[in-house]
């Protein structure tokens, strides 16, 4: 009999460490040991608990007791008088009740096991190796009745094993919590994004939103506060974003990119809203060991049943819209489109043409006069970007603009546009050919790198040419950014003249006329182009001039290319002008000879006038 005994226990135990071993999910193997238990001891119900670092207790297994018992118990607190189970694993010790009915340990529960036809139960606390009470082990008898001696050599087996099967499974969930989550931030990683995705793709009427996040100005953070400042940050984003709303799951990617998964947004409008949201929770200024650090994140979003037919193409495009919207709206919100691709290699193309153009030394500037329009008299000029190609072929700037968002390029780019720009001007100087200004076209990218004010400042001064002479010009995105704008107004404080570029492509905002100081306002091209045909266009050219007059900001209408333009442009009062109707950009030779023939016509009228006074 003991024989028998002895090898049906030690069958068990192989049998359940073998399935611990083997990775079996733990409450198969305590269904499993729960069967094996009872079929040792007739008459007994078995159920196995375990018991979460909070004391509640969460049922695994009870194979021969209803479903609705163990939801019943489920999430009951352990106490000391919390039935045999809930005491057993608050005092630590096994607890016998041989009749339910009378023991004061079940009073408030006798309702949940008496109609079930349970008269007794025997729990046994299991532990971890540090001792700790992670579950408990139950036989439940049909009989006011304590365990027998076999039934007792049996659990204190059954224990042993649930022992170790609860810790390898708690090793296991710590695997996997850790395998699938990010150590700095505790959201899910980049390991549980793909398998989300994945997961939801493979179900088509499971449509979802997905947004991709950077943080704007983490490389300065880490590069200026150094790395504890910058995780800190990285911390911070990902908390804003969590706490963003139940129905999103947020994911730490790697370095600065979270990703957001959204089941509720179903159309691009939705998925916006949510966008514009992340962006709103980033407003607050982040208090980080004395400093307050702003938080600025660019994101791009997809929608899963428009924009792509497999988990790598959503991603792949979730991750173009982010590209995009850090190129072309930094801070904000763009969601993908098909053509984005092609803007994409348009850009990549454009930066490689203008590298390759500036490390050849073929690139220029011609220069396109800006004319007083009543007198038709060149007053100054902007210096234009050209590249010359080895046919000999010159390409403008609108052409390779893209290349400029590369902030290595638009650096280069400026460098060489200030030399060419001052050695022109000395020359024009030199030979006594008269211009207020020579402007110089910056980007945002300019104000990013290096210092501006020395580098404008250098090759003036090489050449000898007076600083006032420089015109730079902005357009109102680039004055948007608060530091820019105050870095633009120290340059006007050195005696650099500053025009606003594009008026009324940006923000056309008059408060900016108040707000920074300038010289010129630029009428954008595409107020002049339907200035005649649009009554409203018309309208607001008028309006700006007036303003400007009032204000004493020279104004200059860009593009003008016909005669009725100039004439109604003189007709309300514009000063200034440019464009292919007098001239289109031209080298420095060329702006000279002009300028020369300029001086001669003025120099032939005032022959003419003083021969006629001596006549008369
Ligand atoms: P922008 O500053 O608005 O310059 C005016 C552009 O309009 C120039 O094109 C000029 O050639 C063109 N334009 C002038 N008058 C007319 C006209 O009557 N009709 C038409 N259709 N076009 C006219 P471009 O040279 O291709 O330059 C394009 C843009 O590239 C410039 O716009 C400016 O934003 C940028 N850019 C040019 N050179 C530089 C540079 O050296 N540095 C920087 N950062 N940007 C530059
Ligand atoms: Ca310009
Ligand atoms: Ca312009």
């Amino acid at each position: 009999m003991q024989a028998r005994r002895v090898s049906e226990l030690s069958a068990l135990q192989n049998e359940i460490l073998e399935s611990v071993a083997k990775g079996v999910p733990f409450p198969t193997v305590a269904d499993t040991l729960c069967r094996r238990a009872e079929a040792l001891a007739p008459g007994a119900c078995c159920t196995i608990a375990s018991i979460d670092s909070g004391g509640l207790i969460h049922p695994v297994a009870g194979p021969s007791l209803p479903q609705t018992y163990g939801e019943a118990i489920e999430g009951i607190s352990i106490g000391p008088r919390v039935g045999s189970c809930g005491t057993a694993a608050y005092l630590g010790t096994p607890v016998e009740v041989t009749d339910i009915a009378t023991d004061p340990l079940w009073e408030g529960f006798t309702a949940l096991v008496l109609p079930l036809g349970l008269k007794a139960c025997w729990s046994s606390p299991i532990k971890s190796a540090e001792g700790r009470v992670v579950g408990t082990f139950a036989f439940y008898y049909r009989e006011t009745r304590g365990p027998s001696d076999l039934e007792r050599q049996l659990v204190d087996t059954c224990v042993h094993l649930c022992s170790i099967a609860i810790e390898r499974d708690e090793d296991s969930r710590r695997l996997k919590h850790l395998a699938y989550h990010d150590q700095l931030t505790g959201l899910s990683n980049r390991y549980a994004f793909n398998e989300h995705v994945a997961d939801n793709m493979a179900s088509p009427q499971q449509s979802f939103g997905l947004l991709m996040l950077d943080i704007d100005n983490m490389k300065l953070v880490n590069d200026s506060m150094g790395h504890s400042v910058g995780d800190a940050m990285i911390r911070e984003v990902g908390h804003r974003l969590a706490s963003a709303g139940k129905e999103i799951t947020v994911y730490r990617l790697g370095g600065d990119e979270f990703a957001v998964i959204c089941a509720r947004c179903s159309d691009t409008e939705n998925l916006a809203t949510l966008a514009r949201q992340l962006l709103r929770e980033m407003e607050k200024p982040f208090e980080c060991d004395g400093n307050f650090i702003m938080l600025q994140i660019t994101i791009g979003g997809v929608l899963s049943k428009m924009d792509g037919t497999s988990a790598d193409v959503l991603r792949q495009n979730a991750d173009l819209a982010l590209y995009h919207a850090k190129q072309a709206a930094r801070g904000d919100y763009i969601h993908f489109e098909h053509g984005l691709r092609t803007s994409i290699q348009c850009r990549t193309e454009q930066i490689a043409l203008l590298d390759k153009a500036l490390d050849e030394g073929r690139v220029f500037a011609h220069f396109q006069p800006v004319i007083c329009i009543r007198r038709a008299k060149i007053i100054g000029v902007e210096a234009l970007a050209r590249i010359r190609t080895d046919e000999g072929d010159i390409i403008s700037a609108g052409a390779f603009s893209l290349g400029l968002s590369d902030s290595k390029n638009a650096f280069r780019l400026t460098s060489r546009m200030l030399d060419q720009i001052a050695s022109n001007m000395r020359a024009w100087m030199d030979e006594g050919l008269e211009l207020r200004h020579v402007a110089l076209n910056l980007s945002t990218v300019d104000f990013q790198r290096g210092n501006l004010e020395d580098r404008l400042r250098a090759p003036f001064e090489a050449y000898g040419v007076p600083l006032r002479y420089l015109q730079i010009e902005v357009t109102e995105n680039v004055l948007m950014n608060q530091e820019v704008a105050s870095r633009v107004a120290r340059l006007r404080e050195q005696g650099m003249q500053v025009a606003l570029d594009d008026f009324g492509t940006g923000f056309a905002s008059l408060s900016h006329l108040k707000d920074f100081p300038l010289d010129y306002i630029k009428i954008d091209k595409s107020f002049i182009d339907n200035m005649l045909s649009d009554v409203a266009c018309g309208a607001i050219v008028e309006a700006l001039i007036s303003v400007a007059q009032k204000m004493q900001i020279g104004i200059v209408a860009e593009g003008i290319e016909s005669a009725e333009q100039a004439t109604r442009l003189l007709e309300i009062g514009c000063p200034l002008g440019q464009g292919y109707h007098y001239f289109r950009p031209v080298d420095g030779d060329t702006i000279a000879t002009l300028l020369r023939s300029f001086d001669d016509a003025a120099d032939q009228q005032a022959n003419v006038k003083s021969s006629q006074r001596k006549r008369a």
